[in-house]
């Protein structure tokens, strides 16, 4: 079966007016999930021994320092980046965010799921270790890898990243690691100005595709299927984890690639064939971007329809 985490605080974390990465995507997301008919489970809040898997102590600190009992009622939000604000309710969003990518490890991990899909914001990507960054305060995937391997003593860890932008939190969290994977395909040049082909990590585990802007899914499908794939399945990885970002989507106002939800859902079956052959024999996927509502919500549905056949 296919399950899905999620919570109410994605829909209350606030940005300020204007801003892509708004609640009004948690609704679009409801309404995918609706219309796949699966069942959802809430999306428990992260530990603080979870988030330190990948992020600094002075990083978790700062973050719980400033954000944890602030009085709010001045209706200002706080920045932590250039483009990344909290709300009162962010710091529940962003746990429950991280929290939900370790239960899904769990669920797939032991057997209780074929995939499981988080459908929380913010996203996770591009915070770094010791930073939040581009709409992101934990870096969701690389926490997932990091609790696969320790709680679940899972060897070999991939995350693949289809999201618009390359994932440089992840990334960083993996570059020195000889066992984690990172594959991704990205618009560049576009933020965050990370993901070169020369970039491999210090043991070749990470692999990246840069995309001209206007690539369409023929271009897309074709870089996957002969590259990425190919250099996960050479990895002989144990469990497969998806940053699924829909922001490759041709309506998406933040990124030029032209990808439907059509070719969404057959990159999604090819990962699905590929992760049915891991030991964990499912999918952990984790919602990254996704800015045209109407895009983000046909894309997921495509994805989602994808992997619940994993299940059949
Ligand atoms: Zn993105």
């Amino acid at each position: 079966m296919t399950l899905i985490l999620t919570d109410e605080s994605a829909g209350r974390h606030q940005t300020p007016s204007g801003h892509p990465e708004r609640p009004e995507r948690y609704s679009a997301v409801l309404s995918a999930i609706a219309g796949a008919g699966l069942a959802a489970v809430t999306a428990p809040l992260a530990t603080r021994e979870q988030l330190e898997l990948v992020h600094s102590p002075a990083y978790l600190e700062m973050i719980f320092e400033t954000l944890e009992g602030h009085d709010f009622s001045d209706g200002r939000l706080i920045q932590l980046d250039g483009d990344t604000f909290a709300g009162p309710d962010s710091l529940e969003a962003a746990l429950r965010g991280a929290g939900a990518a370790c239960l899904a490890v769990d669920k797939v991990m032991s057997g209780q799921a074929c995939s499981v899909f988080s459908a929380m914001r913010p996203p996770g990507h591009h915070a770094e270790p010791d930073r939040a960054m581009g709409f992101c305060l934990f870096s969701n995937a690389a926490i997932a890898a990091f609790h696969a391997a320790q709680k679940w003593s899972v060897k070999r860890v991939a995350v693949l990243d289809f999201d618009v932008h390359h994932g440089n939190g992840t990334q960083a969290a993996f570059w020195d690691q000889p066992d984690f994977f990172y594959a991704s395909s990205h618009q560049m040049p576009l933020y965050p100005g990370t993901g070169g082909a020369d970039e491999r990590g210090l043991h070749n585990t990470i692999l990246n595709l840069p995309l001209d802007e206007g690539t369409d899914g023929t271009e897309f499908l074709a870089g996957w299927r002969n590259i990425l794939l190919p250099f996960i399945a050479e990895a002989k990885c144990d469990l497969i984890i998806l940053s699924a970002g829909f922001d490759a989507h041709s309506r998406d106002p933040l990124g030029g690639l032209q990808i439907e939800a059509e070719d969404f859902a057959a990159l999604t079956t090819d990962i699905v064939h590929l992760a049915k052959d891991t030991a964990a024999g499912g999918v952990v996927s984790l919602l990254e971007g996704g800015y045209d509502l109407h895009g983000l919500e046909s894309a997921l549905a495509a994805h989602l329809n994808s992997l619940a056949e994993m299940g059949e």
